[in-house]
């Protein structure tokens, strides 16, 4: 039985080491061109190669997203930047447009390619094609069924890879121009505005500035929105079936989602890994996936259920949220050093989300500004506090429960 890895949204360095610190195998990321994800922040070359590092000591591998689709002009500029990644010897690229294929075998050849989920592959021949061309990895298309997905691994060698947490589209993963004609924000550049959550009403040609109201209820029509998909409760599923990667969706997410999603799904495939007879998916795990951002989750078209992909309201949902980051624990003081970032005040009771251990809660009993010196009664975002607690591990996340 393989464990598949579990591959982890790195949107800049600081998503990037929280991602490897709470488990994750392997993490995607984006060059400052190319990438898709345009606004995730993304990699200099210098960073790159800063993380690069970072990730072979701890085993950890690093997939450079080129998935754009290039117009002819940009594609003058890709054979520089395919080389310097294949002198930086990232350990995949992630390509969606055959022109970008041809190039990279031309000009990072010692560097495995995969076919990203733009691509929308949903079938095995066209999975044989990909093979037969010479990428080593399928990134499936987020609209399979558990079933589709079983017959493309009968019939390939391909490595296949699965979203499994994350925002979902109702078009074809970014194959959809209503970010771009609404927004001027191009999905197809990683640029979305999420057009399709808007609410919209109906406006009739003489009377304009009328809006009439399309309502499902009180809310208003949200008629292309989709909730989040969660497969957490397919893991065993996902490991019989030969899956051999687990992607969590997110560039654009906050470290603290990314420290939380990828704690879950690590501790789910571990628990998985030691007894496959005898696990069970722990409760507690789903409720650690409510305490991050997210609209309510469904197992989309992997599982497909009656209430369907349909979201009647745009608005996220969380119980918890992040107050602060530990970036160093002071142990003879027994102070965590923390960079807050939310209104944390005196006497808060929060809990302490440790890499790789376990959740601790805590009272916070002093609030010691480090710069300049002085107690505080509350602590704000980016100010740096040191707090009295028990010995906690840097990139600890400290979350309060939302009111
Ligand atoms: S607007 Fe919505 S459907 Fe279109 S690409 Fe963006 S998220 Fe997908």
């Amino acid at each position: 039985m393989k464990i598949p890895e579990l591959l982890a949204p790195a949107g800049n360095k600081e998503k990037a080491v929280v991602a490897m610190e709470y488990g994750a195998d392997a993490i995607y990321l984006a060059g400052k061109a190319f990438g898709m994800r345009a606004k995730a922040g993304n990699f200099s070359a210098d960073e790159l190669k800063e993380v690069l590092e970072l990730a072979k000591e701890r085993g950890v591998k690093v997939y450079v997203t080129v998935n754009t689709y290039p117009r002819n002009e940009e594609m003058d500029q890709l054979p520089a930047y395919l080389q310097e990644l294949e002198e930086l010897e990232v350990d995949a690229l992630i390509v969606a447009d055959v022109g970008v294929f041809a190039l990279a075998r031309q000009y990072a050849p010692s560097i495995p390619v995969h076919l990203s989920t733009q691509a929308n592959t949903v079938n095995y021949q066209a999975a044989k094609f990909w093979e037969e061309l010479g990428f080593s990895r399928l990134v499936l298309a987020r609209e399979l069924s558990r079933e589709e997905i079983a017959r493309v691994r009968q019939e390939t060698g391909l490595e296949l890879e699965v979203f499994v947490h994350g925002a979902m589209c109702v078009a074809y993963s970014g194959r959809c121009l209503l970010s771009n004609v609404l927004a001027g924000r191009d999905a197809n550049r990683g640029e979305c505005a999420q057009s399709c959550r808007w609410r919209y009403a109906v406006v009739e040609e003489k009377r304009p500035g009328e809006y009439m109201p399309i309502e499902e209820d009180e809310g208003g029509t949200h008629i292309f929105n989709s909730k989040d998909l969660r497969l957490i409760e397919y893991i065993p599923d996902l490991v019989r079936m030969g899956v051999d990667s687990l992607k969590i969706e997110g560039r654009m997410k906050s470290a603290y989602y990314v420290a939380t999603v990828v704690r879950a799904y690590r501790q789910a495939l571990d628990l998985y890994a030691q007894d496959p007879a005898g696990y069970k998916l722990p409760p507690e795990l789903l409720d650690e996936l409510d305490k991050v951002s997210h609209r309510p989750y469904w197992a989309g078209f992997f599982a497909p259920t009656d209430a369907g992909i349909h979201r009647p309201s745009s608005a996220y949902i969380q119980t918890h949220e992040v107050v602060g980051v530990v970036e160093s624990y002071d142990e003879a003081r027994g102070e965590a050093v923390v960079g807050v970032r939310n209104r944390l005040p005196l006497g808060a009771e929060v809990e302490v989300m440790q890499p790789r251990a376990s959740i601790v809660k805590a009272v916070i009993s002093r609030l010691t500004r480090v710069e300049p010196e002085e107690e505080l009664e509350t602590a704000h975002a980016n100010f740096k506090v040191r707090i009295p607690m028990e010995q906690v591990k840097p990139y600890s996340m400290l979350r309060m429960k939302v009111d």
